[in-house]
């Protein structure tokens, strides 16, 4: 099988391809646009393009980058979670997930991570490699052309999957432009978020970017004691480097940015807790997702009322900030429980 992925080519790369093998430039759009937008699952299904051409795809790309080997659907129907082969024999795992009308993809940008965070099932089996961008672009291909095939499509991107995304940079981005490119995907750069553990200087390379992505941090403690236990690489890049580089990131694009904060039962979930959180990010235009931890045996979600009382302490100190529901749990398919396994 061909190693170079379809999606690895932008559209000029492709052009490129073409005018090597005396194919007319227009070729590339249509050939993109059945990538990109329709339901097929090969090349032999591009029913415009002449049968030769149609060939010469096939033996020099591969359709797809990753294939899919076991789904699960968790009981509500709300989540499906998909593990997929690489071509090296690498596995990794995406979820979708459908809550009113949208349709996100959660992708993996990483085979497992080296940072390790203990709340984190991603972290417990190590690092292996980066993806590259076809690899991560056709995790979201892949979910389009399900939901293409009962009439829906795929509304929002998630870099919430395995792996660090801010340390595979250069493939993210590339996959970032290959979603929201208009002669690509599509998709409007305020659909995507990328969320990170927290790395400064990726941080405010992103906030030079043009495109409106959306940027989440995963924060879990206000202060450094706390988080360097339950985030370790706090320990590289504290919160007095870590807050300053999401403010510079918000004053720089303008954009609100998030916190996600995993509330965990007699850990991070205390009252005086919220009200340091609430100092930490005085003044700093943003918004903190609460999501009770995933039980673990290590880690339980705090009771309702300490919940509740950890919100409305934040919200009496003008912190905007909801409490977040858990999907996906019977599947392992919630936020730090994908891993890859058979
Ligand atoms: S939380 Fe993020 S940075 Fe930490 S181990 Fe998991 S994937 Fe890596």
């Amino acid at each position: 099988m061909p190693e170079i992925a379809i999606t690895e080519l932008s559209l000029n790369d492709l052009r490129d391809v073409l005018s090597d093998w005396g194919e007319p430039q227009y070729r590339a759009r249509q050939i993109l646009d059945w990538v990109y937008r329709k339901p097929i699952s090969d090349f032999s299904a591009m029913s415009n393009l002449p049968p030769k051409l149609r060939e010469s795809l096939d033996s020099e790309f591969s359709f797809q980058s990753i294939f899919p080997v076991t789904e699960a659907t968790s009981r509500d129907g709300s989540s499906t979670k998909v593990l997929f082969r690489l071509s090296d024999g690498n596995t990794i795992e995406s979820v979708l997930m459908m809550y009113d009308k949208r349709r996100t993809v959660c992708v993996s940008s990483q085979v497992g991570c080296a940072f390790g965070c203990p709340l984190c099932a991603t972290g417990a089996s190590g690092f292996e490699r980066n993806l590259t961008p076809a690899e991560i672009t056709d995790q979201v291909l892949f979910f389009s052309r399900c939901l293409q095939a009962e009439g829906g499509a795929v509304t929002n991107v998630v870099f919430m999957g395995m792996g660090e995304p801010l340390v595979n940079f250069e493939a993210v981005w590339r996959a970032v432009e290959n979603l929201t490119s208009p002669g690509l995907f599509g998709l409007g750069a305020r659909h995507l978020t990328i969320s990170t553990i927290g790395i400064p200087s990726a941080i405010k390379k992103l906030s030079r970017k043009k495109l409106q992505v959306g940027l989440a941090v995963s924060l879990h403690a206000p202060n450094n004691e706390l988080r360097d236990l339950l985030a370790p690489p706090n320990r590289m890049y504290p919160l007095e480097v870590l807050i300053p580089a999401c403010r510079s990131y918000v004053e720089a694009t303008r954009r609100r940015i998030t916190f996600e904060y995993t509330l965990i039962r007699s850990v991070n979930d205390s009252v005086p807790l919220a009200i340091e959180l609430a100092e930490l990010l005085r003044g700093l235009n943003c918004h903190v997702n609460l999501i009770p931890v995933n039980p673990t045996p290590e880690f339980k979600p705090p009771h309702r009322a300490r919940i509740q009382a950890f919100h409305e302490t934040l919200t009496r100190h003008h912190v905007s900030n909801t409490i977040r529901l858990k999907r996906g749990l019977d599947i392992h398919a919630g936020c730090g429980q994908l891993r890859a396994r058979d």
